[in-house]
């Protein structure tokens, strides 16, 4: 990846051309030229703006029946839609927050107080134990392989009463793993790359995917084919080609932007095989299960805060922000091992579950007020997606680098787990890496 930029910048600089300037990258790429990417993801849609807006020539296949990948929309709750995927726009210095702000979208910070619940009571977060809040800053000191712990072997080395241990699978739910195999200081030091800013957004009375799609989307609709899985991709320094239903469609360059556990899975043939370093990156980067529901209630027993340490749910929510609607309408966000669990249980053995969990936590009141009224998605058995989103495992080192780099010239990779600045499992930093890609591709006509 160092490698990749480094040399995209000397291009750059030797065409004294910003990547924006579609007349310079027109003369780049010869006329004719076409780019397949493969996903209509965030990634794969905003490799298409970057090429689009430059007036290049390309086709986005997405295997399933709409865009948009972890990102999606469920208007079945009768009061209000709701997120199935990404929901909140981390940080004011990311693309999205950019592209809704100059689009005069009326963007809200999401203010809601953390509470946590272990040893049978509620903590205010200014109450967080010493022990839990200083897990994290002693974690920023580990360095190097030695240290390379899981956060569960960590906070065991670290002392954190047992009774805190039930919080250990929220702390890893943003970074999307289980703390039992999640490198502690890979996920750590990610996190602390990140220049996005700390706080987290909404758009009022959109979704995040009404965002994507109206912003990034409808401007390519006539270049994205749904129901068109890629099958095999065949490549030579001279150009691609791609298998889909049956038929074969030849391209100069081809972008892929797929979830990592979609690369794992091999459903997608490679002729050659991809390198030897590639396919063993595949493997490093980890991608566990993911999991949302949303759940109706008559009364507000829950109010406007985040509650962590539940035994089912990683993060309880209050719905209703940035909505119209004030019926009490409760999040449920899992990712690691707890969604697979949720996922075995099925759609209503998970409801019956989070609603024992809530009741556990606020003394009954969520079976007495619940309407039955409920959206559940599980991520993890969308065929084309198998799961959350990417985390960093125990020695990963530079698998997101690995991933991310192109092969033979005409094979470029992004999606969000091959974001190597602490942007990876968002849907800026997936985005980022789409126009990283499509600018590596057109530069890759340079040489
Ligand atoms: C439950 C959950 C909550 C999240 N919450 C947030 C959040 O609040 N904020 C945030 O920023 N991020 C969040 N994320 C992460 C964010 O959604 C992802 O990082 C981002 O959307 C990934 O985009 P992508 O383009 O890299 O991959 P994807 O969205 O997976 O897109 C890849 C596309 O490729 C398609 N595809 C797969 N195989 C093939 C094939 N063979 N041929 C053609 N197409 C194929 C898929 O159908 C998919 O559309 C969340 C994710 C999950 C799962």
């Amino acid at each position: 990846m160092a490698q990749t930029r480094f040399r995209l910048s000397r291009w750059l600089a030797e065409h004294g051309l910003s990547p924006d300037n579609r007349a310079e990258a027109a003369k780049t790429v010869p006329d004719g030229a076409r780019i397949a990417i493969i996903g209509a993801g965030a990634a794969g849609l905003y490799a298409g703006k970057t090429l689009h807006d430059r007036g290049i020539d390309f086709t986005i296949f997405e295997a399933s029946e709409r865009i948009g990948g972890r990102l999606g929309k469920s208007t079945a709750l009768s009061h209000m839609p709701v997120d199935l995927g990404a929901e909140w726009i981390h940080g004011h210095r990311t693309l999205t927050h950019k592209l809704a702000k100059k689009a005069g979208a009326d963007i809200l910070e999401d203010e809601s107080e953390l509470a946590l619940w272990f040893d049978n009571r509620l903590y205010d977060e200014r109450d967080m134990p010493k022990a839990f809040r200083s897990l994290y800053a002693k974690a920023m000191k580990c360095r190097g392989p030695a240290d390379d712990l899981t956060l569960t072997e960590w906070a065991v080395a670290e002392g954190l009463p047992a009774e805190q241990m039930v919080l250990l699978p929220a702390l890893a739910n943003d970074s999307g793993g289980s703390a039992h195999r999640m490198s502690a200081y890979a996920a750590i030091e990610e996190e602390s790359r990140s220049r996005s800013g700390e706080d987290d957004y909404k758009v009022r009375d959109w979704t995040y995917f009404d965002l994507v799609e109206t912003l990034v989307a409808e401007p390519i609709a006539d270049r994205i084919e749904t129901h068109a899985a890629v099958e095999r991709i065949g490549y030579d320094k001279t150009g691609v080609t791609l298998a889909v239903g049956g038929e074969e469609h030849r391209f100069d360059r081809a972008i892929l932007t797929t979830s990592v556990n979609i690369l794992k899975s091999g459903s997608i043939g490679f002729e050659p095989a991809l390198p030897a370093d590639k396919t063993e990156a595949i493997g490093k980067i980890g991608m566990e299960a993911g999991h949302k529901m949303f759940l109706t209630f008559t009364e507000d027993f829950f109010g406007s805060q985040e509650v962590v340490g539940g035994a089912i749910g990683n993060l309880y929510y209050d719905a209703r922000i940035g909505k119209s609607s004030d019926r009490p309408t409760i999040g449920v966000f899992t990712t690691g091992e707890r969604a697979q669990a949720m996922s075995d249980m099925g759609r209503e053995g998970a409801i019956t579950a989070v609603i024992d969990d809530l009741d556990r936590i606020f003394g009954g009141r969520a079976s007495e007020t619940f309407t039955g009224d409920a959206v559940v998605q599980d991520w993890t058995t969308e065929p084309f997606i198998l799961g959350g989103y990417s985390y960093p495992t125990i020695g990963m080192g530079d698998a997101r680098e690995t991933l991310a780099a192109p092969v033979a010239d005409v094979l470029f990779f992004a999606g969000e787990a091959t974001h190597c600045d602490g942007e990876s499992a968002t849907v800026h930093g997936a985005m980022e890496t789409g126009e990283r890609a499509a600018l590596e591709a057109i530069h890759s006509f340079a040489e």
